[in-house]
Parts: C-alpha cells; sequence; structure tokens
C-alpha cells in the first residue's frame, strides 16, 4: 500500500535525540530556545514560543490576543476539529462563514458579509487549508477597514507564501502544529509565533503555569511546554523542511499535469502568487463518485483521504451549542467532493508514477 504519509528520520534526529538524552536535560533546555528562533526566523516573525502541540498552540495564540468569554470569533467550518474548539477553550463563540470553492479557504466575501451582519466580532481565526494560504490580501484589507484581531492556523502550512511572505506572519499571532503526519513534525509538538514584544511575554506565561517570576504567578495558566528532545527532533526537521516542500510541488506538478484531462476529477486550483506547500494534495470528484473512486485505489493498493467528511457546526458538540442552522453552502459541497491523494517526499518516482497510472486508469 502507498501511504498517505510517512514520517522521515534522519541520522541527525538520531544523533540529536542521543546527545539530549545523554544531557540529562530532558524538559526545557537549550534545543527549545534554538528552535523557537529558527522557525519563527524562518517564518518572518520575531518571537516563536514552543508547545506541546498545535492545539495548544492555537488556545494560546487566541488567549495572547486577548480573546475573553463571550467574544465573537470568525471561522471557517471546513477544518480540523481543532481550530473551532480552540475559540471554545476561551468561553468564546465562533461564527462560521463560508469558503471559496476553488481554493477550500475562508472567503474574504462571507468574512465581509458576516462583519456587517454581526456586532462586536473581536477576531478572524484564518486556516491555510492543505498547505495554501488564504487570500492575504483582501484579509489584510478587511483587517484595516473594520479593526479586528488576525490569528492564524497555520497548522497544514509551514512555509507556504503569499506574495513571498510566509504564513504565520500576517496576523498578531500564529499556531504551527508538528504532528508526526505535518510537513515536518516532532512527534507531537507546535508553536506560536509573534513580533509583538508584550504578547511574546503573556504567551510564555500562558504555556508555563502563568509563572512570571520564579514563584509568582500572576495570571492562569497551563503547562504546554515542548520537551528539548522534541526541540533536538524540530531542529533537524527544520533543516530539511525546504527540500521535503520542493519534493512536494513536484510531485503535485506531475499530478496536475497528469490528470488534467481527465474529466471525473479536478485538480487543486493554485492563485497567483501563493507558494502551495501542498500538506495534502486535494482532488475534488462527485459526491456519487467518491466512494466507489476510493475503493478502487484501495483495491490498487493506493491510500487516500478525505479530509474533511463533515463541517464543523454539523458536529455533535456543534450542534448542540445552537449551530443547527447554520448552512454554508460552498462547504457542505466540499465535504462532500474532496479526497486527497499520497503527495509527500517519501514516495519514490516509482510510487508517483504508479498513482498517476492507476488514477488515470480509472473507469477504463
Ligand atoms: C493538525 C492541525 C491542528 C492541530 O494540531 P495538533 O498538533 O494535532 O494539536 C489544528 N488545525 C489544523 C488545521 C490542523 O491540521
Amino acid at each position: 500500500m502507498i501511504n498517505m504519509a510517512c514520517p522521515i528520520v534522519g541520522e541527525k534526529e538520531d544523533r540529536l535525540i542521543k546527545e539530549v538524552l545523554d544531557s540529562g536535560v530532558l524538559a526545557s533546555g537549550k534545543y527549545v530556545k534554538q528552535f523557537e528562533r529558527s522557525f519563527a526566523r524562518y517564518s518572518g516573525t520575531k518571537f516563536g514560543i514552543a508547545t506541546v502541540n498545535g492545539t495548544a498552540s492555537l488556545h494560546v495564540a487566541l488567549l495572547m490576543c486577548g480573546i475573553k468569554p463571550g467574544d465573537k470569533v470568525i471561522t471557517t467550518p471546513f477544518s480540523f476539529i481543532a481550530t473551532s474548539n480552540s475559540i471554545l477553550f476561551c468561553s468564546a463563540r465562533p461564527v462560521f462563514v463560508d469558503i471559496d470553492p476553488r481554493t477550500f479557504n475562508i472567503s474574504p466575501i462571507e468574512i465581509e458579509k458576516a462583519l456587517k451582519k454581526e456586532k462586536n466580532i473581536k477576531a478572524v481565526l484564518i486556516v491555510h487549508l492543505y498547505g495554501l494560504p488564504c487570500d492575504m490580501e483582501a484579509i489584510v484589507a478587511l483587517k484595516k477597514k473594520y479593526g479586528f484581531v488576525l490569528i492564524e492556523d497555520s497548522c497544514q502550512a509551514h512555509g507556504a507564501e503569499f506574495k513571498n511572505k510566509k504564513v504565520g506572519s500576517f496576523g498578531e499571532a500564529s499556531a504551527f502544529s508538528f504532528y508526526a503526519t505535518k510537513n515536518m513534525m516532532t512527534g507531537e509538538g507546535g508553536i506560536v509565533l509573534t513580533s509583538n514584544e508584550e504578547a511574546d511575554k503573556y504567551g510564555r506565561q500562558l504555556i508555563n503555569h502563568g509563572r512570571y517570576s520564579h514563584s509568582l504567578h500572576t495570571t492562569l495558566g497551563y503547562n504546554y511546554r515542548l520537551t528539548n528532545i522534541a526541540a533536538a527532533i524540530g531542529i533537524a526537521q527544520l533543516e530539511q523542511l525546504e527540500s521535503w516542500i520542493e519534493k512536494r510541488i513536484v510531485n503535485a506538478k506531475k499530478y496536475n499535469e497528469a490528470f488534467k484531462n481527465l474529466d471525473f476529477l479536478k485538480t487543486p486550483y493554485v492563485p497567483k502568487n501563493c507558494r502551495h506547500v501542498f500538506h495534502q494534495y486535494t482532488v475534488r470528484l462527485s459526491s456519487a463518485e467518491r466512494n466507489k473512486f476510493i475503493e478502487y485505489l484501495t483495491d490498487n493498493g493506493v491510500d487516500s483521504g478525505v479530509y474533511y467528511d463533515s463541517v464543523l457546526y454539523r458536529q455533535p458538540l456543534y450542534e448542540r451549542s445552537g449551530y443547527g442552522s447554520v448552512m454554508c453552502e460552498a462547504a457542505e459541497k466540499a465535504v462532500g467532493e474532496v479526497l486527497s491523494l499520497p503527495v509527500h517526499p517519501s514516495l519514490s518516482g516509482n510510487d508517483v508514477d504508479r498513482i498517476i497510472k492507476i488514477v488515470s486508469g480509472y473507469r477504463k
């Protein structure tokens, strides 16, 4: 079976992990600091706060930006549930707005409609889904016009760029995940980025029990700290990230070329000015066809994945909380039609050719 994901661990990860284990400094340590600085520099922000996972990073990013109980936060219904759950963690209220059906990302037009309709929107939490940046020109223009706080869920988009500027550097704060199947990983792990010094200081307290100085706790915080072991893995992974992204892009280009004339699927749309890092290579096909196609791929040894098969407001947790009447048509259509194919950098040339042959052979 050709799998959907396959984490790559090299000699440097082995060496650094061994060094950390031998040093005895297993929790916070020098590699955490080094990793925070390197990842922030790579992404174009001043500060980085390493955390236990992407979900914790989202939680901290929202708190750092002053999201309080009762605040309204606009977000997309077409994402992993951690996105909107992080808003619930703050006892704030997600306001779901529809996606642009071409990119699967939150629609700036729909954001503006919601800003006009709902008063007191505090923040907008965007998601660069599958590794494709949102329309940052339009979103930054809306931010200037309406003055909301912008937070980026960049958990799938390490290294993605809009007009040569990396995602995670547009908003007040952003969150990344280093879960095992992301474009780079630390097993479990995450980071919060910001260029605001006050926010950085507060965020550091939040991940460490609200600690201000050795024995002084001035706010309610958590234990969200990343280990030195995980950070050592992250340092080695970050050195490879660009080469892995390039491989993903090459694989995606081969698929685009090979699939462009197939009448039963649509290849991903990449707007000008965007560097899509292809965390997922996601095609669209009719909902009547999707299950048959998945079965056909499985029978031929090719794994695939549906991200996501439900909009967030239809999850029981949200239906129970008064979201029963929300309707985002483009997102509801997308959940029935999307399908992701393996695109990761561990695929050999043969794997890619085989996937192309099998996909192209459907219905022949
Ligand atoms: C992976 C992911 C998260 C959560 O990250 P974890 O490290 O698994 O907690 C949040 N949002 C999106 C869009 C993700 O893909």
